[in-house]
């Protein structure tokens, strides 16, 4: 029988990254569905060579495979992150983060949240100016199309899961700005309704995630505040280093156009090339990339068969486990297999 196949850009990286396109690709040997990587070359030596040529393969690529999954890259000149974000319109980030039992953290409750947040905008385009010696300026900048789109997937995201979405931000104190975000993520509350949606003021959100992080779902936030609140949560999770994320660029109807996967972690220049990276994260990011192209039960296979070796203390030295990142790469391949 003929195996279906998807074609992923794959845009090699930096460091531990060339040890984790192997651990992909033998992870996704272990599929019953055939994917094909077609790699770009994002290295260091390779961008400073090739330059914005470089970049407008990759994204014509990925306009093509319409998903992607970058291993980390070294931060020049630029960041390879901040111009795929540029040049490929990604709008959205959304951003699942977790405890996973036996993980160690000195948060001693269960947190599981999907931060959603607007990759563009907020203080973050806007590196601002002096104003004489003794005053700065910088501009705050929210957009209607950007609000709606991430609001969109969060609020489809909580149809499909039944969860509850909350939107955080500063709406009584940066009225225009933050205003906006709300006016327009209520409009299309509008269009959910049956989709619990609750409104945090953003500072108290933060506070109550570390009280009672139950209460919390999916969380749609602007640029900054989901940087802060991205942060925070690895931190309580415990998993700074095995979260992954979704880049998401929309159509004029709000559907997903083009998805980059990625990691959170760098490079680890520090042991790079010793077998000793744990490939936990880019196994959760390509898990979501199988979402995003419609094999929903593969991906949790993934993700499931992942997490639930880390439980049973099947992990890389970094999480206090023995094992390399063949071996650890091989098991979450040999359980995979079993379950699909
Ligand atoms: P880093 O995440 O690479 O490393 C921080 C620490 O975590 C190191 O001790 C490292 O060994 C460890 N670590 C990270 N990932 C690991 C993994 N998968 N398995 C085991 N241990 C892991 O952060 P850094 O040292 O600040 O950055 C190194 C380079 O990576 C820099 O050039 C930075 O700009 C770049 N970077 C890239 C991305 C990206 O491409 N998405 C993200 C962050 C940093």
């Amino acid at each position: 029988m003929n195996r279906p196949t998807y074609r992923v850009t794959e845009l090699l990286g930096d460091g531990i990254g060339g040890e984790l396109s192997q651990a992909i690709h033998r992870l996704a040997e272990a599929l019953p569905v055939r994917v094909e990587f077609i790699p770009v070359d994002l290295r260091v030596e390779n961008r400073r060579a090739r330059g914005k040529i470089l970049y407008d393969e990759a994204v014509e690529l990925i306009n093509t495979t319409k998903v992607a999954l970058k291993h980390p890259t070294a931060t020049t000149e630029e960041s390879p992150n901040a111009v795929l974000r540029r040049k490929l319109d990604l709008s959205v980030i959304h951003r699942p983060v977790y405890t996973i039992p036996g993980v160690p953290t000195n948060f001693r409750r269960e947190l599981d949240l999907d931060i959603v947040r607007i990759a563009t905008g907020g203080t973050y385009d806007d590196p601002g100016r002096m104003i004489g010696d003794d005053g700065a300026v910088s501009l705050r900048i929210v957009e209607r199309r950007p609000v709606r789109e991430a609001a969109r997937y969060a609020f489809n995201l909580a149809r499909k899961t039944n969860k509850i979405v909350t939107t955080a931000s500063k709406y009584t104190i940066q009225k225009a700005t933050d205003g906006l975000f709300e006016k327009v993520a209520n409009e299309v509350a509008d269009q959910f309704p049956e989709v619990p949606h609750t409104i945090e003021l953003f500072d108290a959100l933060l506070g109550k995630v570390i009280m009672s992080p139950q209460k919390f779902q999916i969380v749609l936030v602007l640029n900054e505040y989901g940087d802060f609140l991205s942060d925070m949560a690895c931190g309580l999770a415990g998993s700074l280093g095995i979260g992954a994320s979704a880049n998401l660029g929309f159509d004029a109807g709000a559907v997903v156009r083009v998805a980059l996967f990625d990691a959170a972690h760098g490079t680890a220049p520090d042991i790079a090339g010793k077998n000793l990276a744990n490939p936990t994260a880019i196994f959760l990011a390509f898990a979501m990339l199988l979402y995003q192209i419609g094999e929903i039960s593969l991906g949790q296979a993934v993700k499931n068969a992942t997490l639930d070796l880390l439980r049973e203390g099947v992990r890389t030295p970094d999480l206090g486990g023995a094992e390399s990142t063949e071996s650890f790469t091989e098991a979450v391949a040999n359980e995979v297999v079993q379950r699909v």
